[in-house]
């Protein structure tokens, strides 16, 4: 008989903390878990999966439009903002019962709690008051929206959170930020008819992407209708007494719209969950410190996902939590490798990457050859759509091994996961080389770039 309530003892039900107690517990472990709010975490209620369902509904405007040129004739469109909600709403629901019911087949313990840490095994219910041990605690709460509590008005602004549950859709917005979601966020308003400025401090949007491709995003951007604006920032926002907003600026604009949402970051979510007092050492920006196996400096609480801020994505997150419970709980030690992650950002047209960007690259190898393509997608030949994709391969010119490869353009993030296996299995351009096209695809000019379009030394 144990001396603990549990084995494993959960906090968060996202995407980190429910695979890892679904894993430990198919390894024979007894799990808890407590979840605050929703199962499924930030990326099933109001992340990821609630925004990709909100960018298939803001392209329908460009389809009908692309239609025409193939001979269709749309009729007149309308759109509705609440049908979208209550859709999105019920598969959301749909998907937290699941994430319920794969926890309770696992015979993992839900407790609809907040819980906090009250010693390195002890954990209290704060719905109920009761106090549960456990000998291994994980912290998995993720991370919230930055707001700018500085900021003259800020109370005024929305972040991602309520994105999700606007009461009706605005006329005009502003979105604050350059990152995913800020762009992410841009491309959906605008293709939802709403009238969308781009607001970030940088000098070029998509800091740590690319910049050939940071740029084309921000160029595709401005050709779909969204202005913007680089190198400024709010310095106050004022309430209209008939509820619009006005956004001033640095750089002296008032920017006048109905919303203004704040995308500018987000921050581990550890605020009042008794870390410090449990001994649990912590960054300065509210992340818990841990090694390589997720543990925390006191040995038995570890964390995963976006509460230690390594690389904020749902598949790191639920790799983390496996892991984890493999190790301990499944006597299969391994770790997660943080260096190689493909990934995409659901601009519109979308963005997908993986490895190094030819910036990032030269700073690790001073001769590199870079495969560069340009060119229009066969769709919009007939659609007259005036919409480029560009295409882009890193190569190591002393070894040929690839080092990155980004796409921008329809489908690039389904073919950043593919393109994630052959970077992760070191490809060569030799092997891109000898694998035959597949036609007529986009993709088939990753195979088909023959000469370098540069060619960097030293
Ligand atoms: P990001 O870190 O991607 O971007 C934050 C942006 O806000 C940056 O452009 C940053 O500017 C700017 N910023 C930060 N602080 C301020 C400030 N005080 N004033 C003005 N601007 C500021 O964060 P997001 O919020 O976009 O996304 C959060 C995380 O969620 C990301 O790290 C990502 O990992 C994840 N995510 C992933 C998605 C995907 O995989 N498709 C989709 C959505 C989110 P600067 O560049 O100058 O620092």
């Amino acid at each position: 008989m144990s001396q603990y309530d549990y084995d494993l003892f959960v906090i968060g039900g996202g995407s980190g903390g429910v695979r890892a107690a679904r894993i430990a517990a198919t390894h024979g472990a007894k799990v808890g878990l407590a979840e605050e709010y929703r199962y499924g975490g930030t990326c099933v209620i109001r992340g990821c999966v609630p925004k990709k369902l909100f960018v298939y509904a803001s392209k329908f405007s460009e389809e009908f439009e692309d239609a025409e040129g193939f001979g269709w004739s749309v009729g007149e469109r309308s759109f509705s903002w609440d049908k979208l909600i209550d859709e999105k709403d019920q598969e959301i629901t749909r998907l937290e019962g699941i994430y319920r019911r794969n926890l309770d087949r696992t015979g993992v313990e839900m407790h609809d709690s907040r819980a906090i840490i009250e010693g390195p095994h002890e954990v209290r219910l704060l719905s109920t008051g009761q106090t549960i041990t456990a000998k291994y605690i994980l912290v998995a709460v993720g991370a919230t929206p930055n707001v700018d509590l500085s900021l003259p008005g800020g109370e005024h602004v929305i972040t991602s959170n309520e994105a999700f549950h606007l009461s009706e859709l605005p006329n005009s917005i502003v979105v604050a930020g350059g990152g995913y979601i800020a762009v992410e966020f841009a491309g959906i308003f605008n293709g939802l008819g709403v009238e969308t400025t781009l607001i970030y401090r940088g000098e070029e949007i998509l800091r740590g992407f690319d910049m050939d491709f940071r740029q084309a995003v921000h160029e595709e951007m401005e050709k779909k209708g969204i202005r913007v604006i680089c190198e400024d920032t709010f310095t106050s926002i004022e309430k209209q007494d008939n509820g619009t907003l006005i956004g001033g600026t640095k750089q002296g604009k008032r920017l006048e719209v109905d919303q203004i949402m704040f995308a500018i970051g987000r921050k581990p979510h550890s605020r009042d969950l008794g870390l410090e007092a449990a001994g649990v050492e912590m960054e300065k920006d509210g992340s818990i410190k841990v090694d390589e196996t997720s543990q925390s400096s006191v040995p038995s609480i570890y964390a995963v996902g976006d509460v230690t801020n390594r690389a904020n994505l749902t598949p790191v997150a639920i790799r983390e939590g496996h892991a984890f419970a493999d190790t301990i709980f499944g006597n299969k030690p391994w770790v997660v490798d943080h260096s190689l992650i493909p990934t995409a950002v659901f601009s519109q047209p979308e963005l997908g990457t993986v490895g190094l960007s030819q910036e990032d690259a030269l700073k690790k190898t001073p001769n590199i050859d870079i495969y560069k393509s340009s060119f229009r997608p066969m769709k919009h030949t007939l659609s007259g759509r005036d919409e480029k994709m560009l295409m882009k391969l890193i190569v190591d010119a002393d070894t040929d091994k690839v080092l990155g490869v980004h796409v921008l353009g329809p489908d690039a993030g389904e073919l950043a996961q593919v393109l994630g296996i052959t970077v992760q299995m070191g490809a060569t351009k030799a092997d891109f080389d000898r694998t035959v096209a597949v036609h007529p695809t986009a993709a088939e000019e990753l195979v088909t770039m023959r000469e370098p379009t540069e060619k960097i030394r030293g």
